[in-house]
């Protein structure tokens, strides 16, 4: 196991199910597990009062709990205001053992007492299944990695060995694990089919060691992606948050090289860019836990949307030199920014973006 808990918690309904199983027989002798009634499964998993950082101490308590919700759901990034890439989110675990400064769950789930793992994740698929006979001929691109990240932990619940044999079966469902570690183990002896997408979040170094707590290092996450595009996965990269810190420019493009030296372009399936975006109530989050992170005090203005952002020519900047790069490396890779309006798009890449489903459908496809 790659990732520090300090206790493990099971809803009473969940005790038998394969998955606490697994995560028992994985688990180290030392951890605690404490059993708790399928109602107070929320109380019984938070810390102790008195403890400084509650969400931080959340991310070393793992509690397998019964879903009482639907798994599938649109992506939650997705609105009116910006383009939207058609993703659809299914949630089989929330929280994350990593701890990026800027990462949003501080927000979002900023009263959760523990990274949950869902021992129901299997009913997800009757969704899915649902999904398709509804929507004949259509693609879906359906990730795990929204609430938390698709790989942390595998190594104890090895979800992704059931998501891959669903998937694989599944003409017109493309699964993306996204992550930012390089726990690919599980995936290598399995055949995804052509229907599974592995994408890595990638940072050049001085984000990684100033924001990126607890993650690999972005030249792990650039060999595990070599490592699972020979085992037959396609691979996808975001650069997202993108940060304007003042050597910026030279440091994507740094690790752009570094990637296309790993990566040739016609492997890559997509690519997504986003700049650094916050509301005021994760941005007062984020530097209250991190207060000595560089890259949480560039200057930044509060956009329509309610968030701060890099100032819009910065922003524009930044987002043509990543992809004049990307063109000039010779493959026309399918990229897309996330959370921006169309009009930013057509200042980027020159037209208009095509509607949500379309794009959803083209990077589904591959
Ligand atoms: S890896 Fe992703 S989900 Fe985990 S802390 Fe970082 S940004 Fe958040």
């Amino acid at each position: 196991m790659k990732f520090d808990l300090d206790s493990v918690f099971i809803e009473h309904g969940c005790a038998d199910s394969p998955l606490a199983t697994r995560v028992l027989r994985a688990l180290p002798r030392d951890v605690p597990v404490t059993h708790v009634g399928d109602n107070e499964t929320r109380e019984a998993a938070r810390p102790a009062s008195g403890v400084i950082d509650p969400f931080g101490a959340g991310k070393r308590r793992l509690l397998i709990a019964r879903r009482k919700t639907p798994f599938l759901m649109p992506c939650p990034a997705g609105s009116s205001k910006f383009a939207c890439c058609g993703y659809l989110v299914l949630t089989l675990a929330s929280n994350c053992p990593m701890d990026c400064s800027y990462c949003f769950l501080q927000e979002y789930l900023a009263d959760n007492p523990a990274f949950q793992v869902y021992a129901n994740f299997t009913d997800s698929f009757d969704e899915l299944d649902r999904l398709c006979a509804n929507a004949h001929g259509r693609t879906f691109r359906v990730g795990t990695g929204e609430l938390a990240d698709s790989l942390a932990f595998d190594s104890i619940t090895a979800i992704s060995r059931d998501l891959i044999d669903f998937f694989a079966s599944r003409e017109n469902l493309t699964l993306e694990l996204k992550t930012k570690t390089d726990e690919i183990e599980n995936l290598l002896d399995l055949d995804p089919r052509g229907r599974v997408l592995v994408s890595w979040t990638l940072s050049p170094d001085a984000v990684y060691r100033s924001s990126e707590h607890l993650t690999a290092s972005p030249a792990a996450r650039i060999a595990a992606a070599r490592a699972v595009l020979d085992a037959g996965y396609r691979v996808a990269f975001h650069f997202d948050p993108l940060i304007a810190y003042p050597d910026a420019e030279r440091d994507y493009l740094r690790l752009i090289d570094e990637l296309l030296e790993v990566v040739p372009p016609k492997q890559i399936s997509f690519i997504s860019v986003g700049g650094l975006r916050m509301t005021p109530r994760l941005r007062g989050a984020a530097r209250s836990r991190f207060p000595a992170d560089p890259m949480l005090c560039g200057e930044d203005v509060l956009a329509a949307d309610g968030r701060f952002r890099a100032f819009m020519p910065l922003r524009l900047s930044l987002y043509r030199t990543l992809a004049d790069r990307f063109k000039k490396a010779g493959a026309e890779i399918p990229t897309y920014l996330c959370m921006e309006p169309a009009s930013v798009h057509e200042h980027v890449f020159g037209a208009a973006p095509a509607k949500a489903a379309t794009i959803g459908e083209r990077l589904a496809r591959g």
